[in-house]
């Protein structure tokens, strides 16, 4: 006697597997093969930030005037040693004191390497000068060669990356502001404030070639 129930229930179970292979059948045939491979898609034109203008940089750093001293840069007794000012940036998109005295600290003694640091807005705010513990306590810097330099250089770090981008107009007025007050209280010959490039053995392109030194030190007192 044919049983009803046991065959429907054995024809549904037919045709949910020839459904399914069907749809199996479909998806490998038609889905691409993309969808299984896990290699990366083709690189994509990316939109590139066009390069700072380096002559319009000049032309700030000449326009630019240096801002007044602050009272926080004049430490409590001022060593008549400093000969040097060598310049550095932070080849970095932003940062604080805080931020580069953490890096320092598992590297060197006395942490924070620089004596000031200008910010750009990025961490630190644009054109503020943070001094550093080895100012106040006129300790040696550690941004040279750690020895008979680093005894005589006072170092000045702006956070950015110069190589890939300018200096703020905000950075520039602080810098000449800074370096012009050490000139005030300290026999430093122009010739010897530096970028750290320009220093002997010191295989760096810091602080970057959208930094111009030589535009700066020659105007340090221009500006309207
Ligand atoms: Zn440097």
């Amino acid at each position: 006697m044919r049983n009803e129930t046991s065959w429907t229930l054995f024809d549904t179970f037919l045709m949910l597997m020839a459904i399914a292979a069907f749809g199996w059948g479909c998806f490998v045939l038609f889905v691409p093969e993309s969808m299984f491979s896990h290699s990366s898609p083709a690189p994509r034109l990316q939109a590139t930030q066009p390069p700072p203008d380096l002559a319009a940089i000049k032309e700030m750093v000449v326009a630019t005037p240096a801002i007044a001293p602050q009272p926080s840069w004049t430490p409590l007794r001022l060593s008549s040693r400093w000969k040097w000012i060598v310049i550095h940036h932070s080849a970095t998109f932003g940062g604080t004191p805080e931020s580069i005295d953490k890096y320092h600290s598992t590297r060197m003694e006395n942490g924070l390497a620089y004596h000031f640091i200008i910010g750009n807005g990025n961490g630190l705010p644009d054109g503020v000068v943070a001094v550093g513990r080895r100012w106040t306590e006129q300790l040696d810097g550690g941004h040279i060669d750690g020895g008979k330099i680093d005894h005589e250089a006072i170092g000045i770090c702006l956070i950015g990356n110069f190589e890939e981008a300018a200096p703020t107009q905000m950075q520039i007025a602080s810098l000449k502001g800074l370096i012009v007050f050490l000139q005030d209280h300290l026999s430093i010959k122009p010739g010897l404030i530096r970028g750290h490039r320009q220093m002997e053995n010191e295989a760096t392109l810091c602080p970057g070639r959208f930094l111009p030194i030589d535009v700066l030190v020659k105007t340090l007192r221009s500006g309207s």
